[in-house]
């Protein structure tokens, strides 16, 4: 049995919380958040939940579609019944038209992060705490939280945060910057949430649009708020980053009305920045990164193209690959 801390409780760190507890690992889970779930968080408000970041999964893989029955099964999902539609832009002219397919899409219930949290049931959690500092001394690590404590004696350490505060975290500790060719990796996203009248078609909205990439209507969704969510695409997110929230409901009521027709009243609600949300096409997944001789690894969404459902396999990765090189290093002894 080891001891292992968890940098992150977003799908990947739950995963492979979940995993090395089942393998007999004793595991400790940090996060800097209020609570578990990550990107795949939902806001909650007295209408119910937004969902801010992740709008809904698909599952390809066998293991996750297996995952997926047994979240099904008890509750913590359910299938989401939208109708796929697709905003084009064509030289200008805008078109929203009718875009469906047989893909089945699932939503956690009542909020996104149902799921992580089922994951991470029974296993140590430490919320609102973020990780400054990382320290290795005769086989030991030591975690070093923000608000001044500190966390003793594990024997290996799984990073599931963004790469760049991953980065950041190895800088601020002297160790080696094994994420310098990952920071690039993930873009921003800018998701808005607004109440207004119904948008003919669809409740999942493709964006090809010069400043969106996706509407969603949450109508169909149990437990949610019944409003519209836009997320705008990270070109346009990283060229106003740091424009505040105004600029933002004034940017998604402009495109309601002028674009989608969308009459009567408007009402904004939320505005949130994602500053590493999404991967880009471009460039490959690596994959795990580590230090296999300290025991620290690392991955995330990122390492195998960010999705949810690659979350939960990169978590699964990770804990086989602590359990691997236990085994290797037990069997060099
Ligand atoms: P995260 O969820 O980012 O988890 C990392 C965790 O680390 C966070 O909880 C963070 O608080 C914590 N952390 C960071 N730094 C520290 C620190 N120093 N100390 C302690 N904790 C720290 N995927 C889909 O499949 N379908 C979608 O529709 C979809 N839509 C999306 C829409 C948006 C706007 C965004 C942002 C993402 C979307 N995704 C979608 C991607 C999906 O949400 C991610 O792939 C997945 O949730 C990533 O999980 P993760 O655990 O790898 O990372
Ligand atoms: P998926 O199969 O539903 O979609 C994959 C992609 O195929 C879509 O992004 C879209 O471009 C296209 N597509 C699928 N169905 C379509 C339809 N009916 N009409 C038109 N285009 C269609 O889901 P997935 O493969 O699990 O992908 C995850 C989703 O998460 C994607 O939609 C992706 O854009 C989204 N995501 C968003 C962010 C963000 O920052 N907003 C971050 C990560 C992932």
């Amino acid at each position: 049995m080891k001891k292992i801390a968890v940098l992150g409780a977003g799908l990947t760190g739950a995963s492979a919380a979940a995993s090395l507890v089942r393998q007999g690992h004793q595991v400790t889970v940090f996060d800097k958040g209020r609570a578990a779930g990550g990107r795949m968080s939902s806001k909650r408000t007295e209408q119910g939940y937004l969902d801010m970041g992740a709008q809904y999964f698909t599952a390809r893989s066998d293991v996750f579609t297996q995952q997926v029955k047994q979240w099904l099964e008890a509750g913590l999902v359910e299938l989401w019944r939208c109708k796929t539609a697709l905003l084009s832009d064509d030289e200008g002219v805008i078109s929203l038209t009718a875009s469906e397919d047989k893909q089945q899409r699932f939503i956690g219930i009542p909020s996104m992060q149902s799921p992580v949290s089922a994951l991470l049931q029974g296993i140590p959690l430490l919320t609102s705490c973020r990780i400054h500092k990382l320290d290795y001394q005769q086989q030991c690590w030591t975690l070093y939280a923000e608000d001044g404590q500190h966390y003793a004696g594990f024997d290996a350490v799984l990073v599931t945060v963004p790469p760049v505060q991953a980065q950041q975290l190895m800088t601020q500790s002297g160790l080696a910057n094994i994420f310098d060719s990952v920071t690039d990796l993930l873009e921003p996203c800018w998701a808005v949430a607004v109440q207004a009248q119904s948008i003919p078609y669809g409740d999942a909205i493709f964006c090809q649009h010069p400043q969106l990439r996706f509407i969603s209507h949450q109508q169909h969704k149990t437990g949610r708020s019944s409003c519209y969510i836009l997320h705008f695409n990270a070109q346009f997110s990283a060229l106003h980053l740091d424009e505040p929230a105004e600029f933002w409901f004034e940017r998604s009521s402009q495109i309601l009305r002028q674009e989608l027709q969308v009459k009567g009243d408007i009402k904004t609600l939320v505005a949130h920045r994602w500053l590493y949300a999404s991967q880009k096409d471009q460039m490959a997944p690596p994959g795990i990164l580590a230090m296999p001789a300290q025991q620290l690894w690392a991955a995330g969404d990122w390492s195998y193209g960010g999705r949810v459902e690659n979350a939960y396999l990169a978590g699964l990765q990770l804990a086989q690959a602590v359990h691997e090189y236990s085994d290797h290093t037990e069997a060099m002894r």
